[in-house]
């Protein structure tokens, strides 16, 4: 699956937003570099580079809302880090990070499948787990704190 630029400018105009440059650059920003976890900050800094306008963060601010309440992208937590985008597709992956050297993977959300079946069987509850991420000890610490 591949989502352009052009793509998310359809969903913005089908949500009545006007199209203007700096939305349009958001978008493009947004497709270009859908494999980083983006925050608003740099898809802001990221327009502002490119576009002679003025440009307000509360433009790219709601851009993203629009976009997030149309089901295109999806936001998630990383530690304690800004808000992070991602497309909505690409965003079925959990991240771990760790809390003593900051690193983060990703394993795919089906990983934690039996751990989000046994709360749903328990308790009715269905976890949205890669909403935020899983805090722990690194490969690299966990070692480093057992042999210490
Ligand atoms: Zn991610
Ligand atoms: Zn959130
Ligand atoms: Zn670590």
């Amino acid at each position: 699956m591949h989502i352009s630029a052009d793509d998310l400018v359809d969903v913005l105009r089908s949500e009545g937003l006007r199209i203007t440059n700096p939305r349009r650059l958001v978008c493009t920003v947004i497709a270009e570099r859908h494999s980083d976890h983006l925050t608003a900050a740099a898809i802001f800094d990221a327009v502002s580079t490119r576009s002679d306008g003025d440009l307000d963060i509360a433009t790219v601010y709601r851009t993203l809302d629009v976009l997030e309440q149309a089901g295109a992208i999806k936001h998630g937590h990383i530690g304690h880090g800004p808000t992070v985008y991602h497309l909505a597709y690409e965003a079925d992956h959990q991240h771990l990070v760790c809390s003593s050297c900051g690193s983060t993977v990703s394993i795919p959300t089906r990983d934690l499948r039996s751990f989000i079946d046994v709360i749903t069987e328990r308790t009715g509850f269905v976890p949205q787990v890669e909403h935020f991420a899983l805090s722990g000890l690194c490969a690299d610490c966990a070692k480093k704190s057992t042999t210490e």
